[in-house]
């Protein structure tokens, strides 16, 4: 999602749709046929190298539109997406099964595929629906191509607009975040919050899932019953542990912006090439699974609502952030669970504060801005998932 040219910004509005009633079925069948044509489409492409449009064209048009009854701008855009379907899998070095796409999803021009109106919606063909609710920030933006989604019996119009990249303030000092699989620490030297990372309450989910997958794949189940209620549910919490994290990165990152931005500071995460790195070295759990996803979500989120509001941001080496003084660069001495003292200066603190003040010390080098005298951090610990009164910075 984040992207865009120089000065803007690539961003996908979600809109609520629903169709009007004489046209539901109608439109779930162009779905169908879309998705049949599309997988076609993908295995012709990719069968004889056509990534360009005028090859695709050639290959595909004349079948999109007769064997798959596709109106013309459609198979147009049938053929594109896959075309993107394809490069993408052929640019994946550990590529796999030629992909075959299962969900219902349109891409759709913005020219002549779709056409939204006040609270109408018109795909090409004549098809209305209603839209029911979405984002009104960027309405002022022209819509670009969309993607109409079917899921869980909802429509989904995700719509793409590129907006003018906000510029960013010269920041006043950094709010440091540091991450691990229990916390996110956010703070600098004189304030400090955390939260908990949602890991086992994903984690539950994935287990449900897991044991559910176990019970009912022994052949003393019919095969009826494997395949139908039982995988849809294996799905479904499956689904939800991924849907808690993305919640939990999306809100965090979010926070962590707004007190960036109230008080005009940098954000400065850790670089998480490293630590993605060591915990794929880690046996294969679904906790180590959960908490790379989270790392990663929430990377992606803080970056991309960074960016969003105009708020500087800096990626910094994580080597010893944990194991480091902050103040004089000392080697630290573990001093109990999870504390650590300097034995050169005397700063005594826990770990994940220590990791998330190398963390503000290095941003603050990186932006070439002196450190002010050295005080004692304020180590307080608030309540966890309690982000409280904004700071006074
Ligand atoms: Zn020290």
């Amino acid at each position: 999602m984040p992207a865009g040219g120089e000065g803007a910004l690539t961003l996908t509005v979600m809109m609520k749709v629903s169709p009007e009633p004489e046209s539901e079925q109608t439109v779930l069948d162009l779905l169908r046929r879309y998705r049949d044509a599309l997988n076609y489409s993908i295995r012709v492409i990719i069968a004889n190298k056509a990534l360009s449009l005028g090859k695709a064209h050639k290959l595909l048009y004349k079948e999109l539109r007769e064997r798959y009854g596709l109106s013309s701008t459609i198979a147009v855009g049938c053929y594109r997406d896959a075309i993107a379907i394809a490069k993408s899998w052929l640019r994946n070095p550990k590529r796999g099964k030629v992909p075959t796409v299962k969900s219902l999803r349109m891409w759709l021009r913005s020219e002549d595929g779709y056409r939204v109106k006040d609270d109408r919606m018109e795909l090409i063909g004549g098809y209305r629906f209603k839209v029911i609710g979405w984002d009104r920030r960027y309405d002022n933006y022209p819509n670009r191509e969309a993607r109409l989604v079917f899921r869980e019996g909802k429509f989904t119009l995700y719509v793409t607009k590129r907006a003018p990249r906000p510029a960013r303030y010269a920041p006043k000092g950094v709010l440091a975040v540091d991450v691990n699989e229990r916390q996110v620490v956010v703070g600098n030297s004189s304030v400090e919050q955390r939260v908990e990372t949602p890991v086992e309450r994903a984690l539950r989910y994935r287990r449900l899932a897991e044991r559910l997958q176990e019970k009912y794949s022994s052949p003393k189940y019919n095969a009826w019953l494997r395949r139908s209620g039982i995988r849809r549910r294996v799905r479904h919490f499956r689904r939800k542990a991924k849907n808690i994290i993305e919640d939990w990165a999306r809100k965090t990152s979010h926070t962590i912006i707004s007190l960036a931005k109230q008080g005009q500071l940098a954000v400065a995460r850790e670089d998480l090439t490293g630590l993605v790195e060591s915990l794929r070295k880690l046996p294969k759990g679904h906790r180590t699974a959960l908490i790379m996803l989270g790392y990663r979500r929430l990377a992606f989120w803080v970056d991309w609502q960074a960016e969003k509001n105009g708020v500087p941001l800096l990626v910094v080496d994580p080597a010893g952030t944990s194991s480091t003084c902050p103040r004089c660069g000392t080697k630290l001495v573990e001093v109990g669970h999870r504390r650590l003292r300097c034995p050169n200066c005397g700063l005594e603190a826990d770990r994940d504060s220590i990791a998330m003040l190398n963390i503000e010390r290095r941003a603050l080098s990186k932006m070439g801005g002196t450190l002010t005298s050295p005080t004692a951090p304020q180590m307080t610990d608030v309540n966890p998932n309690r982000w409280g009164e904004p700071p006074h910075l």
